[in-house]
């Protein structure tokens, strides 16, 4: 995200401050040394700390002022890919196992989210509107094979999505367990957690290199001063090197718009999350102060400075978009912006170390469901930083989808 185009709603909502945390004024040592302050690096820090182990988080920026400020922040199970097309990519149960995943990592959210006073979580339905005839015999197969495997999800026909939300469809999937959050209260708050624990925190500090020995792992820092730890886990959103990402993480800019507070939301009382299968996908959501966010419109990255040129065309097409959505609610956009995230070809995050061995740790490539992954990854890397083996891990190995 680049702060100086867009105005991303979690920060007007929590205050344009810098976020938490000095310059990393000297030389530091530690266990486990994580790099990105975002949602991912926070969680991951927070989990470390609870289970022990000593901290340094660095960010070239503020606390979750990457992509974090400008997620959604939408809550699902259900991945970008849907079920039956993982199944066929990865295999029917590991498939069940990444959606399961997701499912429980949204419990693990909401706890989280209570201990730090709130964040924002509520709990909502998601529906998931069929765009096309087509797509509506898929979604009801869809529907079918999620059922198989225990995860909450109904189908509703279009003449019920009618009459109940008002939404022109082919039908729907309407799953009881998603939820919407405030990442940046999330973030913040899990990095005040993790500091009161005994990690340091520090902001406008870049990692400008870092080098694996056999003792440990030396980070280079644009402030001069290095961090020497056993781990060292990279957690920087889209803007991990490409080098880094080797070919595995593919960009793109996806475009937002905050409507004006409403009185009402007419038949869509129950402000349940809204999404479709038409790709690139427009979703929709509500916020804590009345206002509807929706997002989409989806584009390949290639650099800030064209992300943001796009900005008011899709500012346009989104709110064509919401229109078609929402005929019955007159909505004024008070806020517009673009943020990067990244996709992989099972819509799955990678998470782990590169090479067998390595000390470095990656989480990488997170799509529509971003934040859910993230809270994945915090197990992972917490049972890879402290040596345990985690019977899920190689669903999300760097190295699972060479050759694909
Ligand atoms: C418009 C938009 C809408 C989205 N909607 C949703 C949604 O509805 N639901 C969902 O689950 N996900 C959504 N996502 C995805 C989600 O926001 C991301 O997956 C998530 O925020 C990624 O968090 P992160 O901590 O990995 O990355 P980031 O938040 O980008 O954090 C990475 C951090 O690393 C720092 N950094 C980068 N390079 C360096 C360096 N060299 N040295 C030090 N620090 C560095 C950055 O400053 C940044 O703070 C959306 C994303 C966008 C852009």
């Amino acid at each position: 995200m680049n702060l100086h185009s867009g105005s991303p709603f979690w920060l007007i909502r929590n205050g344009l401050l810098a976020g938490e945390g000095t310059p990393l004024p000297h030389d530091e040592r530690c266990e486990v040394a994580i790099i990105g302050a975002g949602v991912t690096g926070a969680l991951v820090a927070d989990a470390l700390v609870a289970a022990g182990r000593d901290v340094v988080v660095l960010d070239r920026r503020g606390a979750g002022l990457g992509s974090t400020a400008a997620s959604t922040a939408l809550l699902q199970y259900e991945l970008d890919v849907d079920l039956c097309d993982l199944g066929g990519m990865i295999g029917a149960d590991r498939a069940a196992r990444a959606f399961q995943l997701c499912h429980g990592a949204i419990e693990r959210l909401e706890a989280l989210s209570r201990e730090l006073g709130g964040c924002g979580f509520t709990r909502r339905s998601s529906l998931y509107l069929a765009s096309s005839r087509r797509d509506r015999t898929r979604l009801m197969r869809e529907t079918e094979v999620r059922q198989g495997v225990g995860l909450p999800a109904a189908w509703w026909p279009e003449d019920r999505v009618l009459t109940r939300y008002g939404f022109a469809s082919h039908g729907a999937i309407l799953s009881t367990s998603a939820a919407e959050l405030d990442p940046l209260q999330l973030t913040r708050g899990l990095l005040a957690r993790s500091a009161a624990g005994g990690a340091r925190v520090y902001s406008r500090t870049a990692m400008t290199e870092y080098e694996e020995s056999g003792a440990g792992v030396v980070v280079g820092t644009s402030r001069g001063h290095e961090v020497r730890a056993d781990r060292l886990v990279i957690a920087m959103g889209y803007e991990v090197p490409a080098s880094l990402r080797r070919g595995l993480v593919v960009l793109n800019s996806s475009y937002a718009l905050a409507s004006e507070v409403v009185d009402s939301f007419g038949m869509w009382d129950d402000r349940c999350l809204v999404w479709e299968s038409a790709r690139p996908y427009c979703y929709l959501r509500t916020t804590p102060d009345n206002r509807v966010l929706i997002g989409g419109e989806d584009v390949p990255f290639r650099d800030p400075t064209r992300r943001d040129r796009l900005l008011p065309e899709k500012r346009k097409r989104l709110e064509r978009h919401r229109t078609r959505l929402l005929p019955g609610l007159d909505l004024e956009t008070a806020f517009a912006w673009a943020g990067t995230f990244g996709e992989t070809p099972d819509g799955l995050p990678y998470v782990g170390s590169a090479t067998d061995g390595s000390r470095t740790l990656f989480a990488l490539g997170y799509g529509g469901n971003g934040v859910v992954f993230s809270a994945i990854a915090a197990e992972l890397l917490v049972d890879a930083c402290c040596g345990g083996s985690n019977p899920d891990a190689e669903l999300f190995a760097l190295d699972r989808n060479e050759g694909v």
